[in-house]
């Protein structure tokens, strides 16, 4: 029996919810060999009492596959509970804020096409305008971590390459915002099949070597989905809330309360859940609910947080986004952005940034 034997059988456990395995998630802490046997110590962060039991199982089948004699092998899981409500918790296991900022906000959403994008682009310009007025020194920031399909720059109308100082990235800026996004750093025309491992190390570069300067808040856009980039970006810097973007079906509230679900297991509280697509305003007919109705207070209600929003589905929001200047920018006094301007103030007030 040795080290290596060990850990490439570990490779096999796949964390539970994830392609990634445990090993390159970086769960395990140590492996000791003792005469015949070996001590493996697993660590994990979760709400969730049932992982240790489901990770010690799947640990110990994938050692037995591997022809290793599991009886001589302990398996110890170190298992640090974190209040999945409670913002600010104070954890060992908690990684470091990323340096310089004072609040990281990610985005998410349980599948593509709900506008998610829209909503970190909206809420970021929302943010800084918010700040401005208020005469803080520090800016808000913008990370683009839809590694399948980064939208922020063509939302920013940002086209050209961030600069590099050694191995350090300059985020660009644009309407207040400092932005970085994948989009800035791969061909737009080549296909991106962006592996898992590689997610790990882009988010890692993205926290640890940009280079931000002081911001009062980051809003980071995530990938849609349960994939590995929430677990990877909350493994990586202190994630200090999550907002939820659904749109108003009541069917997509269901897949929502997935994606949401994941962040109750890396410990990172819910801000609240922002419905997009709510209604469209029409001359004739008033309000028209044309994507049903329900879904983002559903979604709120079965996560236990609050409803931060409905973004009517509108032309200018559309736009904004395809033109380049989001419609906070381009339409600041449209219902819209109304919306995005109550929904950042409410967002700042939840973090304590007065
Ligand atoms: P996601 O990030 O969830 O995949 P996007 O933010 O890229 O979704 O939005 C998908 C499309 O829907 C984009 O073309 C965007 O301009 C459009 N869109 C998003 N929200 C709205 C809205 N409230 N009104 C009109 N169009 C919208």
């Amino acid at each position: 029996m040795d080290k290596n034997t060990i850990l490439n059988a570990l490779k096999q456990v796949k964390y539970p919810g994830f392609s990634r395995d445990i090993v390159s998630f970086g769960l395990v802490r140590n492996i000791s060999l003792r005469g015949e046997g070996a001590d493996v110590i697993l660590s994990v962060s979760t709400s969730d009492p049932s992982l240790p039991d489901h990770l010690r199982n799947a640990a110990h089948a994938a050692l037995h596959n591997a022809g290793l004699d599991t009886a001589s092998i302990n398996i110890a899981i170190e298992s640090h509970p974190l209040p999945a409500t409670t913002q600010n918790t104070a954890n060992a296991d908690t990684p470091p804020p990323i340096e310089g900022v004072r609040c990281l906000i990610a985005v998410a959403s349980g599948k593509g096409g709900v506008g998610k994008s829209t909503i970190a682009v909206n809420l970021a310009c929302a943010l800084a305008r918010e700040l401005t007025a208020r005469k803080r020194p520090a800016q808000t920031g913008l990370l683009d971590c839809d590694i399948y399909g980064p939208s922020v720059p063509l939302m920013f109308g940002l086209h050209t390459r961030p600069d590099i100082e050694g191995d350090v990235l300059i985020p660009l800026e644009r309407f207040g915002v400092k932005v970085m996004s994948l989009g800035f750093l791969i061909d737009e025309d080549a296909p991106v099949i962006w592996r898992g491992p590689m997610v790990m190390k882009t988010i890692r570069q993205f926290t640890s070597k940009v280079a931000w300067g002081n911001l009062d808040v980051l809003v980071a856009d995530l990938p849609p989905g349960t994939g590995d980039a929430p677990l990877s970006l909350a493994q990586a810097a202190k994630i200090d809330g999550a907002i939820i973007v659904t749109t108003p079906q009541t069917s997509a509230a269901t897949v929502a309360r997935r994606g949401a679900a994941l962040f109750d297991r890396v410990g990172v509280p819910l801000l609240g859940v922002v419905e997009n697509m709510s209604y469209m305003e029409t001359a004739t007919a008033g309000r028209r609910a044309i994507f049903g109705s329900g879904g983002g207070a559903e979604t709120a209600r079965a996560t236990g947080t609050e409803f931060l929003g409905q973004v009517p589905f509108d032309e200018v929001v559309r736009e904004g986004s395809d033109n380049g200047v989001p419609c906070v920018i381009s339409h600041p006094n449209s219902p819209a952005s109304a919306i995005f301007t109550k929904i950042a103030q409410r967002v700042l007030e939840k973090v304590a940034i007065v």
